[in-house]
């Protein structure tokens, strides 16, 4: 069994944790780390200099302030300069959860979406995979842009949304993934359920912490074994054959 762990943010974590992450890898064929800001980018890259099996994506998480004109054109020149380096355009997307929580205003929304759909343009210009941070009613707004620019590879992280939206991203044969939370949330198996298995992928968006039987452990890759066991479940598949689809696919979608 080997697993990539499609969705973390190692930049979070100590040199010290990364080095026990990757020593204790036996299962881990890669690990793709995305970024959240030009600094988060720049540590991601010294990572994957460091270990060959951490492949970096570079882009502007939405869950965070608006960057500065400055700020946004330093991080594309950045970004253009080291696209050999990077494997996917990513974390990009839009704020669910600062708007829920009533922190960005109109305008600044129209903000935020004008920023990803110049990531949009810039993934289709240097043909590479974006990574999305889409959720709920986010969702069918970021399926309207990539369709807008003919963008097909598109992977929605941690994806949670209504019927019509699983509908037309699995018709547009978008690719989301599941971090361990699918072990204990409903929600999430029934997505599961519903999902292709072609179109899956298996995270932890770490550091991020979990509940049920991963309460106040440090979140690591290998927590994804009991992700591919309820996926197996779900699936009605052996756990070997589930593993071994999940790992295709990623491999495939990341052209690693
Ligand atoms: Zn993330």
């Amino acid at each position: 069994m080997k697993m990539i762990d499609a969705h973390i943010h190692l930049d979070q974590y100590k040199d010290e944790e990364v080095r026990l992450i990757l020593d204790n890898s036996i299962l881990i064929d890669s690990l793709v780390t995305v970024s959240n800001n030009i600094e988060s980018c720049k540590r991601n890259l010294q990572l994957s200099k460091q270990y060959s099996k951490i492949k970096p994506a570079f882009g502007f998480h939405p869950e965070q302030n608006l960057p500065s004109e400055q700020e946004m054109t330093d991080l594309l020149d950045w970004m253009n300069r080291h696209q050999t380096d990077m494997i996917a355009v990513g974390e990009v997307g839009l704020p669910y959860y600062l708007s829920r929580d009533q922190k960005v205003s109109i305008s600044q929304k129209g903000r935020y979406l004008e920023i990803l759909e110049t990531f949009i343009s810039l993934a289709k210009e240097w043909d590479k995979p974006i990574v999305l941070h889409a959720v709920y009613d986010d969702a069918p707004l970021v399926c309207r842009l990539l369709e807008k620019h003919s963008v097909t590879k598109a992977h929605f992280h941690w994806f949670k949304g209504d019927e019509p939206t699983i509908s037309r991203m699995l018709e547009n044969g978008y690719y989301i993934s599941v971090t361990p939370e699918i072990v204990y949330k409903d929600k999430i198996q029934k997505i599961v359920h519903q999902y292709p298995l072609d179109l899956l992928m298996i995270e932890t968006d770490g550091p991020w912490p979990f509940e049920g039987p991963f309460i106040g452990k440090r979140t690591q890759p290998i927590m994804m074994r009991e992700s591919i066991a309820t996926i197996a479940k779900i699936k009605s598949l052996s756990e070997t054959e589930v593993s071994k689809r999940l790992l295709h696919n990623t491999k495939g979608f990341y052209m690693i």
